[in-house]
């Protein structure tokens, strides 16, 4: 369950929004949504390998 080599980006399609599972290497790359087809670029600066503890999370 924990995908070091993913990150998740949500489907911007409004009627949509799931999250979808980045290979690290696909930052800054165009992806598909496996759910709708839409395209979407995958942002380059998600960090998130573990460093912070997940406290702020309301
Ligand atoms: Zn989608």
């Amino acid at each position: 369950m924990t995908d070091q080599g993913t990150f998740r980006v949500k489907c911007p399609n409004l009627s949509c929004r799931r999250l979808l599972a980045i290979p690290l290497h696909g930052r800054g790359q165009m992806v598909r949504c496996l759910h709708c087809s839409t395209q979407l670029k995958v942002p380059e600066g998600t960090n998130r390998s573990g460093r912070r503890p997940a406290r702020q999370s309301a």
